[in-house]
């Protein structure tokens, strides 16, 4: 049995926006579930329709066998925490932590020991009696957290909670939010529009786009498989690359075109190409920049993949460098060794590790290969 599950679930807000469309997910117990997409693609909705905050238009809304989609919010045994995380100022941090079971009316020495243990996971036992301004941002955040896991919900619903952290302390509060999930062994479900949070976090990730669910898979496999040029585009940083090729078969053989770059394409991604009929028909060919490789020896073993280009940009990260150029107007990256000797305004080969391309339908921008 799942322990929350979303069947054709639809959206219209009432001014006829349609924001979510026949959105199908079964979510597991103890699943670390994300949802991720560019903005206004509907994730907020989707998570407000399950807290019960946001009325579903049509569809079944169910939490283990039960249907909730007329369940009041502080029935449905789930506790969400948000962005702005809304602390109530006057109270401490023990009071912010104990409000909701004050609530519902849980007896005193219950809440002191819920709060208690809830403070002891998140480290915050020393800090129970200060008031949220006297608090750093990361500690603000745990408080929220304490919150929602004094309730022992079964679900936890997370909205962008580290948006509002600077950039060390969400790198922070990612490990701890893990660990967390670890802890409590609770099903989560969270939304972020960064997909490095979601690559991180997520046990499988729901990759979203105007209202549409576009794939569902682990992080692993949308890095490796994306289902088509959006998700392949959404998932990895640096992007990856996309360019417009054409396809030729010769004899036995298959050929992506760009330019004067004639590039074989290997035995695995051709047949591919010749069953869908892309003969003399343009494609977008997608590589990671991981795969787009300046080494000398690399060039010299790959006769057949190799392209030319102008170092527009060169970008020194550390333990990476970064080299962006142009092919054919298509904007590049390739991501090489710091020894490489590749400067701003060089002419440099690059060898394509064709066995790692995707080829999308340049129409329907779903993956062929
Ligand atoms: P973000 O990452 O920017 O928070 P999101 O993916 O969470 O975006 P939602 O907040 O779910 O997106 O919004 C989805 C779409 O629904 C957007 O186009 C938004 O403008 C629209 N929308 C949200 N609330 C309403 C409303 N009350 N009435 C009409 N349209 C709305």
């Amino acid at each position: 049995m799942s322990s929350l599950s979303l069947e054709h679930i639809y959206k219209k807000y009432s001014n006829g926006f349609e924001a979510i469309k026949d959105f199908n997910l079964d979510i597991e117990d103890k699943e670390f579930i994300i949802f991720v997409g560019p903005s206004g693609c509907g994730k907020s909705t989707t998570l407000r329709m399950i807290a019960g905050l946001e009325e579903i238009t049509e569809g079944t809304l169910k939490i283990g066998d039960k249907v909730m989609n007329d369940v009041e919010p502080k029935d449905r045994d789930i506790a969400m925490v948000f962005q702005n995380y809304a602390l109530y100022p006057h109270m401490t941090v023990f009071d912010n932590m104990a409000f909701g079971l004050k609530l519902r009316k849980v007896p005193k020495d219950q809440i002191k020991k819920q709060v208690t243990e809830a403070a002891k996971i998140l480290d915050l036992e020393k800090l129970l009696d200060r008031k949220p301004k006297a608090l750093s941002g990361g500690q603000r955040q745990r408080v929220a957290m304490g919150r929602a896991i004094v309730r022992d919900p079964k679900v936890f619903l997370m909205d962008e909670p580290l948006s509002n952290l600077d950039a060390k302390l969400r790198v922070q509060m990612r490990t701890e939010i893990s660990k967390l999930h670890e802890r409590l062994g609770a099903t989560i479900i969270y939304v972020t529009h960064d997909q490095t949070e979601a690559m991180t976090l997520g046990t499988r990730i729901v990759v979203m786009k105007d209202g549409v669910i576009q794939q569902v898979d682990t992080p692993q496999n949308l890095y490796n498989a994306p289902c088509n040029a959006f998700v392949a585009g959404f998932i990895g940083s640096p992007q990856m690359n996309m360019l417009d090729v054409k396809i030729s078969v010769e004899g036995e053989d298959v050929y992506a075109t760009i330019g004067d770059h004639k590039l074989k394409v290997p035995a695995s991604k051709a047949k591919a190409l010749i069953d869908g009929g892309y003969d003399g028909k343009t494609v977008i060919m997608g590589i990671r920049p991981e795969n787009v490789n300046d080494s000398q020896m690399m060039v010299e073993v790959s006769k057949n993949s190799v392209i030319e280009a102008k170092i527009n940009v060169y970008e020194l990260l550390g333990a990476e460098v970064y080299l962006y150029f142009e092919l054919e107007g298509f904007p590049m990256t390739a991501r090489v060794d710091p020894r490489t000797t590749a400067r701003t305004g060089d002419t440099v080969k690059f060898a394509l590790d064709m066995e790692k391309v995707h080829m999308f339908d340049k129409e329907t921008e779903i993956v062929i290969t």
